[in-house]
This record gives structure tokens, C-alpha cells and sequence, in this order.
């Protein structure tokens, strides 16, 4: 020790990194496994390899650290609406793409592509998720694109890059492209049918013809991609349409897209999210006039999935963080992972978190078998669900994680408090917790097969698990109350419908511990309490092998 020192720093936990995060989760490769996903499991070995080390952590907290600026002008006065990122952002970006992610689940038809991507997804938001608010709506909106023959023609090699291309030009002259979606306007983004935004046709209009923009949208998130997906009314008795907005218009000019000013987030700041205006910006109609709102709906059910995932990466990290802190921080004698209370509350975490995982991938498999109508009951009505379950879980499990860490976890410079800043907006965009409960009940109501079926499946798992049978019958009880009620206990009925489907998940792909002490916590008697930890499961419950798998302690690199 050096004479000025005045003690020996000891007994402090550094965060865990240089972990491999694919070898480091079995029941993340059991899930790729069981969706026929081999063909990936080298790559995504590769990618959470690298996700893993120290220097990409660094690169998550550099860009978050140093947000985003608008440069709204260039020195001599001229518009130019730019965003000005720190290096980190494109790094994490290139990452991303190199990976080939964007377009994993579109460009090709071998089964299990739609897991290895939710996969990757979930693997690269366990260390940065601003990054991801671009790469979601980039892939969301290949399949709406499709559509679109002449947009596709011109956009399909571009999209399916592997290549990052950052630079602010047409898209004619880009490796690749970014994509982006607006419908928020100030006065109702729930209601987008009360979206003002005026679209005026140039020539005769119609399907690929080109509108002139005039409005505004207050929330716009990757203000600066090459395109963005834009709702907007087309005429004063018009319904509302869907458009293709560039950055820069066919002759080679920057479109009249004007970034107003980069909202200050409380979290998800290494990503811009803008006010804008459209000052007679150019767009090409996609799709129907007056069908816009299902047309963006569509994106909206991929992107919907895509906060389930990224829910589930939160809820992994803030997981494996505390459970790796508390193995070595000791308190009175013992590692804190050894106090009983404490264990309490890493099972509780362990719980959610893999359950959090094992829906989104059920999910990604619903997406890719979509033809068969029990998948696509799962895909409608369990989409939606999980978005307001999983998320809303992820808000309370990561402050949970951070107290584990006691004040270390409250600290700037702790990967946690970057987590619980960054956990409620998957709750809140693609749509609110309320409005996601609301449409699983639209679902069921309009589409009573599709329910029928999906409660068929759940009973059939439910066999010979009698609390899980019961609180399926609760379910149906709750689904037949008249309508007004099914409204205001919508939250109530998704709640239950969730945690029955992942209680049949954790049945079919866990170890029985596992499945066992979720189901006791959730729906039995011991059911978890108002806070995480505040469960009855010790004596029954073989905590440590719960642990185990949440965390392997053996070497993980
Ligand atoms: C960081 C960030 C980035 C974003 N980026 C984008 C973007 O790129 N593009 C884009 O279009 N939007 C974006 N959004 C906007 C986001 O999608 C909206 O904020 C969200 O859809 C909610 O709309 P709102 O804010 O207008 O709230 P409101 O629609 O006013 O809703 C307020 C609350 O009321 C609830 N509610 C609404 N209707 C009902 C009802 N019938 N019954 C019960 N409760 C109800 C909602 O669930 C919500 O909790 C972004 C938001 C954030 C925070």
C-alpha cells in the first residue's frame, strides 16, 4: 500500500463482463434448439461473445453517456437538421448490422430464422438498447415494404446489407438504409385516427404516387434514418393513409422534414427521438388511402414483439448482475447470495427473467409458423399481452436488481441505473400498457376461434397441474364478464392470461424446479406479494439449482 493511501479497497463487486452472454443462458440455447435454429448458434456464440467483453459494455455506456445534438444549421446558416452521435453509437450500430439482424427473419426461408433473430435481438439488448429503437423499426418495416413493388425494388439490396452505412445521402447512393415510423402528433398518439397531418397528391394519386406532407409529429424517434413510415390524412374527408417519407426526395434534395428539437429523455438517450414538421414534405402512398392505420398496425405487431424481447434482455441483465454481485459481496460473513432474504429476491428475479425470455421466443416461433391458425392465436392475442406483462415486470425487476447492489446500483456509472431508466419506455411506446390489454380483448372478441384455440392449448399444457387448471378456469371466468367489466379489469384478465402461458412454458421447457416455484409464486397460495422477493417458497423450492441456471458459476468465457 502506498504511504497516502489510507486503506485497502476490498469487498467491492465489479460489474460482470467478459462473459460469453450464449454460453452463460442454457435456457436461451435450449430455446434456439427446440425452434430448429442450429444453423445460427455459431454466429449468435460469435455475437455474444463479443456483446459480452468489457470494451462493448464501455461502447453502451459511451453513447449513452454522450447522447445525441442537433445541428440544425451548418456554419454558414443553412438547414440541415443533422444529429451529431458519439462514436460509440455507430459502433453499436455497425455491430448490430454486421450481424445481418435487420433483415434475419425476411431474407430467408430456413426454419428457426425468426428465433435466431429474436435471439440476437435479445442478446444485444442485454448490454445497449438505444440502438435497438432504429434496428426494430428497420425490420418491422420490411414486410409493409414488400408490398410496395416499385419502393421494393429500389430498397431490398439496401435493407438486406450487412453493411453500415451512416452516411446522410440518398438512398440510391447508400450501402444501407435505416427506417423509422411516425404516427404520435400532439393532440393523440393512442388515437392515431386524430392525426391532423395533411397529405395533399400532386398529380392523381393513388397507390405509389407521390403527396405533399404538411403537419407535424411530436414524438419521432431516428429522426436522421433514410426514410421513415409516416401516417397522415389524406384530404379533409379523407381517412388516413400510409407514406414512405425519405430523407432526401428523388431529385437529389433534402426532403422538408424539419427537426424541431431532440426530446430529453429520462432514459434510451444514446437514441434521438424528435418533434418534427413537414413543411410539404414529399411521400409516396403505400398501401390504400384510408387503410393507413391497419397498414401501420401491422408494423406495430412485429415492433410490439420486439419490446417484449427487449423487456426480456432488461430483465436479464438487471438479473445476472445482481446474482453475480451478490455471489461475492459479503455481508455479515457471508455472501449476500447465501442470506436467506436475499435469496428470496434472486429467485424471484431468476423467475421472471427466464419466463420473460421463453414468451418472447414462443413468440418468435408464432411469427414464423403464423400460417397455422394456433400459432397466429398465439401471435394476435399473446403479442400484446406479453407487451404489457413482460414490460411492465421489467420496470419493478430492475429496480428490485439495483437495491441488490445496494448504493453501488444507484450510482451513474452502474449498468443498473441505465437499465431502470431505460425499462418504461418499452411500456409506453408501440402502445401503452392500457391500450395493449384492450386489444388482447379486441383480439379475443373479434377473432373467437383464434381464442378458443389458444385457451385449448393452454388447457392441454395445464394438465396435472392443478393451480395452474384453476387459475385457467379463473381466466374464463374472467373472460365471460360482461363488457363494460372485461374493460376496466382488462389489466386484471391479461395479468392472469400471461403468467397461465408462462407457467405452460416453464411446464414444457424448464427444469420442473423451476416451473414448480413459478407457478407457486404466481398462482398459488404463496403467490408473490406486492414487492419482488415477498414469496413463500423456500422450503419447497431448490433455490440454489434455480440459481444455477440463471447463472452458471462454472467459467463462462
Ligand atoms: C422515447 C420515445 C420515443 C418515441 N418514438 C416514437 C416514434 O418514433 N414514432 C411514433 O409515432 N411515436 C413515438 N413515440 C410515442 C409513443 O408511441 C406514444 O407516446 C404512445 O403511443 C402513447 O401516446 P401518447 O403519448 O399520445 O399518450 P396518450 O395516447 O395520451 O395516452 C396516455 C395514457 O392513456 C392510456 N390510454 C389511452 N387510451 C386509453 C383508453 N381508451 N383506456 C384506458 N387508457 C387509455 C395510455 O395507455 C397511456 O397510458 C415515442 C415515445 C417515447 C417515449
Amino acid at each position: 500500500m502506498n504511504p497516502w493511501d489510507t486503506h485497502e479497497v476490498h469487498n467491492q463487486v465489479d460489474e460482470l463482463t467478459d462473459v460469453n452472454l450464449l454460453s452463460a443462458d442454457p435456457a436461451l440455447r435450449a430455446a434456439l434448439e427446440r425452434a430448429g435454429a442450429q444453423a445460427w448458434l455459431p454466429q449468435l456464440h460469435g455475437y455474444a461473445q463479443q456483446l459480452g467483453t468489457r470494451h462493448t459494455w464501455e461502447l453502451a455506456r459511451l453513447a449513452n453517456q454522450h447522447g445525441p445534438a442537433l445541428q440544425r444549421f451548418d456554419a454558414r446558416g443553412r438547414v440541415i437538421d443533422a444529429v451529431e452521435f458519439h462514436p460509440a453509437w455507430h459502433a453499436l450500430m455497425a455491430m448490430y448490422r454486421a450481424q445481418g439482424l435487420i433483415s434475419l427473419p425476411f431474407d430467408n426461408v430456413q426454419p428457426g430464422r425468426w428465433s435466431a433473430w429474436a435471439a440476437g435481438f435479445y442478446l444485444h439488448g442485454q448490454v445497449e438498447q438505444g440502438t435497438l429503437c432504429p434496428a426494430t423499426m428497420t425490420t418491422a418495416a420490411i414486410p409493409l415494404l414488400r408490398k410496395e413493388a416499385a419502393l421494393w425494388q429500389a430498397l431490398q439490396a439496401p435493407l438486406f446489407s450487412h453493411a453500415y452505412d451512416a452516411a446522410d445521402a440518398p438512398i440510391a447512393v447508400k450501402k444501407s438504409v435505416w427506417l423509422g415510423m411516425g404516427m404520435t402528433e400532439k393532440q393523440g398518439g393512442s388515437d392515431v385516427r386524430a392525426n391532423t397531418t395533411m397529405a395533399t397528391p400532386i398529380g392523381a394519386g393513388g397507390r405509389g404516387a407521390a403527396y405533399l406532407l404538411r403537419g407535424h409529429k411530436w414524438f419521432f424517434s431516428a429522426p436522421t434514418s433514410d426514410a421513415h413510415l409516416v401516417v397522415a390524412r389524406v384530404g379533409e374527408e379523407g381517412g388516413h393513409a400510409c407514406f414512405w417519407v425519405p430523407r432526401w426526395r428523388p431529385d437529389g434534395t433534402r426532403n422538408a422534414v424539419r427537426i424541431q428539437r431532440l426530446k430529453d429523455k429520462m432514459g434510451n438517450r444514446s437514441n434521438a427521438s424528435s418533434e418534427v414538421e413537414f413543411e410539404d414534405a414529399y411521400g409516396v402512398l403505400m398501401g390504400e388511402e384510408g387503410r393507413g392505420i391497419p397498414t401501420i398496425i401491422e408494423m406495430a405487431s412485429m415492433t410490439r414483439l420486439n419490446c417484449v424481447l427487449g423487456s426480456a434482455a432488461i430483465l436479464r441483465t438487471a438479473t445476472v448482475q445482481a446474482l453475480s454481485y451478490a455471489r461475492q459481496r459479503q455481508v455479515f460473513g457471508k455472501p449476500l447470495a447465501q442470506q436467506p432474504l436475499m435469496r428470496s429476491v434472486l429467485l424471484d428475479l431468476a423467475l421472471e427473467s427466464e419466463a420473460a425470455m421463453q414468451m418472447g421466443m414462443r413468440l418468435a416461433q408464432a411469427f414464423e409458423l403464423e400460417s397455422d391458425p394456433l400459432q397466429r392465436a398465439w401471435k394476435r392475442i399473446l403479442t400484446p399481452a406479453a407487451k404489457f406483462w413482460v414490460c411492465k415486470r421489467a420496470v419493478a425487476c430492475t429496480a428490485e436488481a439495483m437495491e441488490v447492489l445496494g448504493g453501488n446500483g444507484y450510482v451513474e456509472s452502474s449498468v443498473l441505473a441505465r437499465l431502470l431508466r431505460e425499462a418504461p419506455v418499452n411500456s409506453i411506446w408501440e402502445g401503452s400498457g392500457n391500450i395493449m390489454c384492450l386489444d388482447v380483448l379486441r383480439a379475443m372478441a373479434k377473432e373467437p376461434e383464434a381464442a378458443a384455440l389458444l385457451l385449448q392449448d393452454l388447457q392441454q399444457q395445464a394438465l396435472q397441474a392443478p393451480l395452474l387448471q384453476k387459475a385457467l378456469q379463473d381466466l374464463t371466468q374472467m373472460l365471460r364478464q360482461p363488457p363494460a367489466l372485461q374493460e376496466a379489469h382488462a389489466r386484471h384478465t391479461v395479468q392472469q392470461l400471461v403468467l397461465v402461458a408462462q407457467a405452460c412454458l416453464l411446464r414444457s421447457h424448464a427444469p420442473q424446479e423451476v416451473a414448480d416455484a413459478f407457478i407457486a409464486t404466481r398462482l398459488g397460495t404463496s403467490a408473490s406479494g406486492w414487492v419482488v422477493g415477498a414469496i413463500a417458497a423456500a422450503q419447497q423450492t431448490d433455490i440454489q439449482a434455480i440459481l444455477e441456471r440463471a447463472l452458471p458459476t462454472v467459467k463462462r468465457t
